[in-house]
């Protein structure tokens, strides 16, 4: 005879289903609904571009994602785990949900080398070997092979994001997010940086992204989300986006920007 499942038995997740699932999403901070409504699918492997003016709720969505920002209303699933159960193990999620921001913010009295391979070895516990290999390779594979033993002010700042990059990466997560993470770089190093995001993405490593870049999104993205004061106004995959919008408002920003 089967067993009734119990009350707190999540449905298991396959890779099939989305690995992140936005359903009507509201946050309010005070009185004042940032979030009005936010649905997204987001496929294994997919790479998603958010784009929209300034204020409309791109950070506070990504951040809800990875529970830094609490939802008020709604759910949002990350391979199939309701991220606001207050009984989900918020370090599983957080290892599982990288996340890199604008402001690197690396220890500055560490290494790269060191800062790369610091939240594997203190949080996660895990055999510092074992970890200073994995960080090793990540170093070379954002391109910074030489610069182990570089102290982030001796480093550019498409370096430090890079290295930003690798410590996130080390902690193996199944999804990353990024926010607006080029948007305080000089313009010769954002290449880099985009570079680096556009392999892992070809690799099929699941990225959301948050970014002004459009001929990044337009070449990366598989889907396109165009928010504005706290609605997805429309999504599309890039060509269409790009070519073809729809909303007023979308075609309005492109304007403005392209
Ligand atoms: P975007 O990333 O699209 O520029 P944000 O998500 O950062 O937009 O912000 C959307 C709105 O929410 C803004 O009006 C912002 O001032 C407000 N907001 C964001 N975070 C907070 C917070 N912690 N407390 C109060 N208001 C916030
Ligand atoms: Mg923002």
């Amino acid at each position: 005879m089967a067993t009734a499942p119990t009350a707190d038995a999540a449905p298991a997740w396959t890779p099939d289903q989305p690995i992140v699932s936005v359903r009507d999403v509201h946050k309010s901070f005070g009185g004042f609904e940032v979030l009005k409504g936010v649905s997204m699918d987001v496929k294994k492997g997919e790479a998603i571009c958010i784009i929209g003016p300034s204020g409309s709720g791109k950070s506070t969505l990504i951040r809800c994602i990875n529970a830094l920002v609490e939802v008020t209303k709604g759910s949002i699933l990350v391979e199939g785990q309701e991220v606001n159960d207050p009984k989900l193990d918020q370090l599983a999620l957080r290892r599982k949900v990288g996340m890199v921001f604008q402001q690197y913010n690396l220890f500055p009295h560490k290494t790269a080398l060191q800062n790369v391979m610091m939240a594997p070895i203190n949080v996660l516990k895990q055999d510092k070997r074992e970890v200073e290999e994995r960080a090793r390779k990540l170093i070379a594979k954002v391109r910074l092979t030489g610069k182990e033993n570089s102290y982030p002010g001796e480093l550019s700042g498409g370096q430090q994001q890079r290295v930003a990059i690798a410590r996130s990466l080390c902690m193996r997560p199944d999804v990353m997010l990024f926010d607006e993470v080029t948007a305080a770089l000089d313009p010769e190093t954002v290449k880099e940086v985009l570079v680096t995001i556009r392999e892992l993405a070809e690799e099929g490593m699941t990225c959301i992204l948050v970014t002004h870049e459009m001929k990044f999104a337009r070449d990366v993205a598989d889907h396109i989300y165009f928010t504005d004061k706290g609605v997805i106004v429309e999504h599309a995959p890039p060509a269409e986006f790009f070519d073809n919008a729809k909303d007023e408002r979308t075609k309005t920003f492109l304007g403005q920007i392209l």
